[in-house]
C-alpha cells in the first residue's frame, strides 16, 4: 500500500518543522516523500535569477546571504553528525547559483538556479532521516520526470522508471518536487507551486493508494480564508470540484495535481503538517449528493476579457473556430467563454501573447479589451433541475456588476466574471449568503 507525501515550503521551513515531517513520513510509512525548497527560498532564486540577468552582482550576493543564513539555521538545528556533509552541499549550491548568475545565459541558468531550493531541502532531509536510523534514499527528480517539447511530462517513461528505483520495499524515498529535465536535457521545472504536480505524477506512476499533500492550513477552505471571515474547511469533495477549485484560485493546491490523481482513481488528502491530527481534506471519486448544495468558492484574478463583436457571426458556422484557433496559434489557453448572436467574449489568465492576438482578432471584428478582472467561481451540487440555484446565488450579490456568467457546462459549477476590486466584497457575500 504505498502513498507519496508532498511537503510545502513551510512545511520545510525550518529545522522543527522538519522534525513535524520527518514523523510523519515514518508514521504514514511514505514510500516517497517529495519536497518543496524552504519557504522563500524559490522567490528569493527567481529575485537571483532576475538579478543575474540586469548584471546586479550585490543584489545577488545579499540574497544569497540571506539564503545562506536560512539554511545554516535548518542545518545547524536539524543535524548532529552531517552537518559538515550539509554545509558542503549548501556551499555546492551556492557556487552553482554563482556560476550560472556569472555566465547568465536566458533561461537555462534561470532553471539551473531556480531548481537549487528543492535540490537542498531534499538533500538535508535525507541526512536527517538518515542520522535517525531510517533506510532514506534520496533520488533524483529530473532522472525520472521528463517534458517533451510541449512541456508535459513523459508519463509513460516516469512510470517505467520510478517503478524500478522504488523497488526497495524496506526504503523511505526522498526526491523534488517542481524540477524536471526538458526535451532538450537541460534542468528545468514545472511551473510555480509545481511540487504537488510531480507529487500527482509519481502517485499515478506507482499506483500508490493515497497522494498526501502536506500545507500549513487545515485543508480546502469552503472560501478564501486570507480575505473572508467565517469560513471552514472542507472534509470531503470530487476531483471535479476540486480542480474548479484549484484552478479557478484556491491556493492550497495546484490545479494540475487533480488529473493525474483521477485518472487513476487515487484519493488526494490535504493536510496540515502543524495539526497533522486534523482531518483535512479528502479529494476522492465519491460524489456527495446532497441536492442544493454550494460546496465552496474561489476567485482568480488577473483575468483579461476580450470581446469579439461581429455582424458576421449572426447565423455564421464556422465563426468560433476562427476564433478559437487564433488563440490555439499563440498557445494562450481560454477560461470562460459567452456568446450572443453577434458577439463573443473569452477570458485569458495568460495575457503574455494578447498583442499578437488581437491583432489577428482584429480581422474577425471589433475588439475589446478589459484587465484587472477575477473569476469568481462557485461549485456543489448544482443539478440543472433543481430550481432557484441561480437565483439565490445572484441574489446574494445584488450590488455587484457582473460582466460575465457561465452556467450549465457542468453540474458542478457556476462562474462569474466580475472587477476584481469587488472581489473581497463578493466572497464575503456569497459566504455570509450561501453558507
Ligand atoms: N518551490 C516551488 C515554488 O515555490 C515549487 C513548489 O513549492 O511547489 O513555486
Ligand atoms: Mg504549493
Amino acid at each position: 500500500m504505498s502513498k507519496v507525501l508532498k511537503f510545502g515550503g513551510t512545511s520545510v521551513g525550518s529545522a522543527e518543522n522538519m522534525k513535524k515531517v520527518a514523523q510523519i513520513v515514518l508514521q504514514e510509512k511514505a514510500t516517497i516523500t517529495v519536497l518543496s525548497a524552504m519557504s522563500g527560498t524559490t522567490d528569493a532564486l527567481v529575485k537571483i535569477s532576475a538579478s543575474a540577468k540586469s548584471g546586479d552582482k550585490a543584489q545577488i550576493e545579499e540574497l544569497l546571504t540571506m539564503l545562506s543564513d536560512k539554511y545554516t539555521t535548518c542545518i545547524d538545528g536539524l543535524l548532529e553528525n552531517s552537518v559538515s556533509e550539509a554545509k558542503a552541499k549548501m556551499n555546492g549550491a551556492f557556487e552553482t547559483i554563482r556560476n550560472a548568475s556569472a555566465n547568465y545565459q536566458d533561461y537555462k541558468s534561470e532553471r539551473v538556479i531556480i531548481s537549487q531550493g528543492e535540490l537542498l531541502t531534499s538533500a538535508i532531509f535525507t541526512m536527517y532521516l538518515k542520522e535517525q536510523g531510517v533506510n532514506a534514499i534520496l533520488l533524483n527528480a529530473p532522472d525520472f520526470v521528463v517534458t517533451n517539447e510541449d512541456g508535459k511530462v513523459d508519463t509513460c517513461g516516469l512510470k517505467e522508471k520510478l517503478v524500478q528505483l522504488v523497488s526497495d520495499k524496506n526504503a523511505t524515498y526522498v526526491t523534488q518536487g517542481f524540477i524536471c529535465t526538458n526535451y532538450k536535457g537541460d534542468i528545468d521545472n514545472l511551473g510555480r507551486g509545481g511540487s504537488d504536480y510531480s507529487a500527482a505524477l509519481m502517485g499515478a506512476a506507482i499506483e500508490a493508494k493515497e497522494v498526501q499533500i502536506w500545507t500549513d492550513i487545515d485543508g480546502m477552505h469552503n472560501n478564501d480564508p486570507r480575505f473572508v471571515e467565517n469560513t471552514h474547511p472542507i472534509r470531503h469533495m470530487s476531483f471535479d470540484e476540486a480542480a474548479e477549485l484549484a484552478y479557478f484560485g484556491a491556493k492550497i493546491i495546484h490545479p494540475a495535481t487533480i488529473a493525474p490523481c483521477k485518472e487513476h482513481g487515487i484519493p488526494v488528502l490535504l493536510k496540515n503538517t502543524m495539526d497533522p491530527a486534523a482531518p483535512g481534506t479528502t479529494i476522492s471519486n465519491r460524489e456527495d449528493n446532497e441536492a442544493n448544495s454550494f460546496h465552496a468558492v474561489a476567485a482568480k484574478d488577473g483575468i483579461t476579457v476580450i470581446r469579439i463583436h461581429s455582424a458576421r457571426m449572426l447565423m455564421a458556422y464556422g465563426f468560433l473556430r476562427k476564433v478559437f484557433e487564433i488563440f490555439e496559434e499563440h498557445k494562450t489557453p481560454i477560461d470562460m467563454i459567452t456568446t450572443s448572436e453577434v458577439s463573443v467574449s473569452l477570458t485569458v489568465d495568460n495575457p503574455e501573447h494578447l498583442d499578437k492576438i488581437e491583432k489577428e482578432l482584429c480581422e474577425l471584428g471589433n475588439i475589446e479589451i478589459e484587465r484587472d478582472n477575477s473569476i469568481v467561481c462557485i461549485v456543489g451540487h448544482l443539478d440543472h433541475k433543481d430550481v432557484g440555484l441561480a437565483a439565490k446565488v445572484l441574489d446574494s450579490i445584488k450590488d455587484i456588476p457582473i460582466k460575465m456568467i457561465s452556467y450549465g457546462a457542468s453540474h458542478r459549477s457556476l462562474a462569474m466574471l466580475i472587477n476584481t476590486k469587488d472581489k473581497q466584497h463578493t466572497l464575503q457575500s456569497l459566504n455570509d449568503k450561501l453558507f
